[in-house]
């Protein structure tokens, strides 16, 4: 018989009862280090003071009132990320990453249709890209995994091999309207572009007239040690979504953009019954205390550096499992050798009490709350260590000795 609960994930058996900062604790009192922040979203980690002290605050107020009447709490948040974020001038606030982009797409569109060129609708996107799961960004994702079965995909998005720039200027026509891409691909295998590539793409933007929209939802607010990673390459994009970290765990998206995308989005022509509302806004200004409190990059990229370094000496010291660590910030992948499966170092890396989680082209993603120290970036290690000697072939039994 079916679950009560539909069956479209693929869940351990785990029980999470309580959290403090970047650790977890299951219904049975075990103790586990949250190196995967719930897929890079709880931010500065669980139960941050501040952030359930605004949640509550904020909860015992008034939770939703519809973007019918103003909201204070979501014209403060835009207002300061327009601050933080030099090339944008307005945002958008949804609840999800997918419909994040999904504004971001609509005002590509909306954008060239406005300034008399309704034809060029289409999107230029990459392989190994993941953009979300409504209908049309299965289509921006382009995996025939996510399509399968699903009816025709939504027209309008064409893939380029990532990094190829012979390939994205090949794919330019007189119907393309942007170049969509994430600056680090992470569902696709914590995958950095070249910053040269990000640089020549908004080059080629500019020459044929095209937004350039980048999917921040998991490399943003912080992820990479600067507000956003784009901003390691010195570019500026036309428009950009983020999520995942920005609501800490609260459901949050937010599409900011320049005034020239934006100012086409009049009303009636996007919305969202509960996108930005005083909750989901409370939560986003609490995040944003934390993550723009002078210092508070630095010292993420302090222990950024910190872990790649030390997960570059784990992978020498597991030839046989570990190919090489990729990734920036703390966004890490550890790509692994075929002969082990990144579900089998997910599962050891559990049993050792660290939580991790799995990307494309078998890569074991590393992607810990912001919030955490130097310390606990070195017990990770050590309990990633134990966890690649369990798995390393021929060494498991030595292992269990
Ligand atoms: C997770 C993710 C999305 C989708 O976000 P949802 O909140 O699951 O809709 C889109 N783009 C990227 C880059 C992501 O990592």
């Amino acid at each position: 018989m079916i679950p009560a609960l539909m069956p479209n994930y693929n869940r351990a058996d785990l029980v999470f009862e309580r959290g403090e900062g970047a650790w977890l604790w299951d219904a049975q009192g075990r103790r586990f280090l949250d190196f995967g922040a719930g897929i890079a979203t709880t931010s500065i980690g669980h139960a941050h003071p501040h952030l359930v002290s605004a949640i509550a605050e904020q909860a015992g107020r008034v939770m939703h009132t519809s973007n019918l009447y103003r909201v204070p709490q979501a014209e403060r948040l835009a207002a300061r990320l327009v601050e933080a974020t030099p090339f944008a001038d307005s945002v958008y606030f949804s609840n999800s990453g997918a419909e994040a982009n999904e504004a971001m797409v609509k005002a590509v569109r909306k954008y060239h249709a406005a300034n008399g060129h309704p034809e060029r609708f289409r999107t230029i996107c990459f392989e190994g890209a993941f953009h979300g799961r409504t209908l049309a960004m299965i289509s921006a994702t382009g995996n025939a995994k996510y399509l399968e079965g699903f009816g025709p995909p939504v027209d309008g998005f064409d893939h380029v091999p990532f990094g190829n720039m012979n390939a994205v200027r090949q794919a330019i026509t007189k119907e393309t309207a942007a170049i969509m891409i994430e600056p680090i691909q992470g569902e696709g295998g914590v995958r950095p572009a070249d910053l040269r590539f990000l640089q020549e793409l908004r080059a080629t933007c500019d020459e044929f007239g095209l937004l350039l929209a980048l999917d921040e939802v998991q490399t943003g607010m912080g992820r990479s040690g600067k507000l956003w990673a784009h901003q390691w390459a010195g570019i500026e994009p036309d428009v950009m979504s983020s999520a995942k970290g920005i609501g800490g765990g609260f459901p949050l998206g937010a599409t900011l953009a320049r005034e020239k995308v934006a100012e086409h989005l009049k009303p009636g022509t996007h919305g969202s019954t509960y996108g930005g509302n005083p909750l989901a806004c409370s939560a986003g200004n609490a995040v944003l205390d934390v993550i723009l409190a002078p210092g508070f990059l630095d010292q993420v990229d302090r222990v950024a550096r910190h872990l790649w370094r030390g997960m570059q000496d784990l992978a020498g010291r597991h030839p046989k499992v570990v190919a090489g660590v990729q990734g920036a910030g703390l966004l890490l992948g550890l790509k692994l050798h075929d002969v082990v499966s990144n579900a089998e170092a997910q599962g050891a890396a559990v049993a050792e009490g660290l939580l991790t989680v799995a990307a494309g082209m078998n890569v074991l993603r590393v992607a810990p709350p912001l919030i955490i120290t130097e310390a606990e970036a070195d017990e990770a290690l050590g309990l990633l260590d134990r966890a690649m000697l369990r798995i390393t072939p021929g060494e498991a039994k030595a292992a269990a000795k």
